[in-house]
């Protein structure tokens, strides 16, 4: 079994979507990034990418590479998903922290662990989603930025390290 721990932060900015987990959540500003800006599924892509040692989602996908501009993020946590599942490692549980003063991630909370679930191809119960505020201090209090913090478990069978003599 292994740990990893992921964590991203981006700016709020006016004229974009606000993408929390994949989930489109309904607010007057949106996340600024060269991709969506998706701050959750960064968090998470980089927490698998930790827990199999394989660097960070900046060396996977440099932002400064067009073909990510404005990119689908679901795509960097599929593609990053299928190269742990090749190397035999699956998903036991993940752990989110999503810190934002606005909106309200009360609402939408159960709605992004779904859709983290059915990314990650786990169960619902597999997977935990907690929003904070930044109790009006610093650059999450003042509603600046969102940031957010995945911590994920993966195993990879016995099995399957058996018969690669690993
Ligand atoms: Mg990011």
């Amino acid at each position: 079994m292994r740990v990893g721990l992921g964590h991203d932060t981006h700016r709020l900015g006016e004229n974009r979507p606000l993408l929390l987990g994949g989930v489109r959540v309904e607010h007057t500003r949106g996340l600024i990034g060269h991709s969506d800006a998706d701050v959750v599924l960064h968090a998470v892509t980089d927490a698998l990418l930790g827990a199999a040692g394989l660097g960070d989602i900046g060396d996977a996908y440099p932002d400064a590479d067009p073909a990510w501009r404005d990119g689908d993020s679901s795509l960097f946590l599929r593609e990053t998903l299928a190269r742990l599942n090749r190397d035999g490692w699956g998903v036991v549980n993940l752990d989110v922290t999503i810190f934002a003063q606005e909106p309200k991630l009360g609402p939408v909370k159960a709605a992004i662990r779904r859709r983290l679930a059915e990314l990650v191809g786990v169960d619902e119960d597999c997977v935990n989603v907690k929003a904070k505020t930044g109790e009006k201090v610093g650059h999450i209090g003042r509603a600046e930025a969102i940031a957010c913090q995945a911590v994920v478990l993966i195993d990879r069978p016995t099995t399957f390290a058996g018969e690669r003599g690993v």
